[in-house]
């Protein structure tokens, strides 16, 4: 298998934070990234060679930036899919299709993850008012209505609690076809991050333990406390089963939540993630650099904790204004996305601090 040569063109689609951090990671490997994104304001662009600005399924704008790229991938679930297959013979597109597929679509996700011998939170598809009803009566509240395609965050969700009027919620999702789930009790919320590369070897990273609020990630720290790592080993196999299934190549991520019943799997995200940011400075390797190298045919690094412990806050909206006060503590590692307009709710960037 011969490894992609420094100098190469990685193509990245999407242009958010992450593929930003991904095309860091490439240029310290010598590689030129080509960022391929609808908005213009793409702060992945900005720190990228080339930049190609164009709607997702233009197949005109997406054939000349796949003939211009040596490898393929993305930063972002829900690029169409079919596009990619008409451009998959100009280069090849690493994590695959497949994994698309599956992470676009949360009742698919939830079944293959059962399939694997995952536990999933009790749910049914709701594609209709009438079908809401019904699984709710089935499932019973409190419960939670997720729109099938295109959430993230929190976006796209409506909790709903016993004697709730169900229209309400109907609405909230736009009358959109759902998934409703029943409630997970948990612990704890944690992620397995892992690399596969292209000749199918699997690491993982030390198991972070994430915090939520108002749905959106705010804190992950590693190590994850002894209640997460008794669950640890069921979730990565799951993981593992479930890379190896797709062929994965590239970082995968799926979050659990740790109940007294053992980890139930929630989503997998087909990407790097953000509770794998900590791994910038607090593992021997990043996800971004791994990430790279699986695709590239490199060695994978060393997936090693850098210090005893290691703690990434979020800076979502305003949060960031405080960059200054961040900086005024040596230890912290801060990184601001470069985004233009602070919104509320919108990732700016994080800052991870060692513990030695
Ligand atoms: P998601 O978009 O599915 O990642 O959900 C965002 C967050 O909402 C999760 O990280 C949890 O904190 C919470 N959440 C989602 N689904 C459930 C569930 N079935 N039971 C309890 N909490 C949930």
């Amino acid at each position: 298998m011969t490894p992609l040569s420094p100098g190469s063109t990685i193509g990245i689609l999407g242009g958010g934070q992450l593929g930003r951090m991904l095309a860091v990671a490439a240029a310290q490997l010598g590689y030129r990234c080509h960022i391929y994104a609808p908005n213009a304001d793409s702060v992945a662009a900005e720190v990228s060679a080339a930049f190609t600005c164009a709607k997702d399924d233009d197949i005109d704008a997406l054939s000349r930036f796949a003939d211009s790229c040596d490898v393929i991938t993305f930063e972002f679930e829900n690029v169409p899919v079919d596009p990619l297959h008409r451009i998959a013979a100009c280069a090849p597109l690493h994590p695959p299709i497949a994994a698309l597929d599956i992470a676009q679509n949360r009742v698919a996700e939830k079944n293959f993850a059962r399939d694997h011998g995952g536990t999933t939170a009790p749910f049914a598809e709701v594609t209709d008012r009438a079908a809401l009803d019904k699984a709710i009566a089935e499932i019973g509240a409190p419960a939670i209505l997720k729109t099938i395609r295109m959430g993230y965050d929190g976006k796209g969700q409506s909790r709903i609690q016993p004697g709730d009027d169900l229209d309400t919620h109907w609405q909230a999702v736009a009358q959109k076809p759902c998934v409703a789930e029943g409630f997970v009790t948990f612990d704890h919320e944690f992620s397995v991050i892992l690399v596969r590369g292209r000749d199918g070897e699997i690491r993982f990273w030390d198991t972070p333990h994430n915090v939520h609020e108002d749905g959106i990630l705010a804190v992950s720290t590693a190590p994850a406390p002894r209640a997460i790592l008794a669950q640890q080993d069921a979730a990565r196999s799951l993981a593992a089963r479930m890379a190896e299934a797709m062929g994965y190549v590239g970082v995968l991520t799926c979050e659990f939540f740790a109940t007294a019943e053992g980890p139930v799997f929630n989503e997998m995200a087909p990407r790097v993630h953000n509770s794998g940011h900590w791994t910038i400075e607090g593992a021997v390797t990043s996800q971004f650099e791994n990430h790279i190298r699986a695709i590239c045919g490199l060695p994978l690094g060393d997936t090693g904790l850098a210090a005893k412990r290691v703690e990434m806050h979020n800076l979502i909206g305003a949060q960031a204004d405080a960059w200054q006060a961040l900086l005024a503590d040596g230890a912290n590692h801060l990184h601001l996305y470069g985004k233009g307009e602070t919104r509320p709710g919108r990732k700016m960037g994080h800052v991870t601090k060692l513990h030695f």
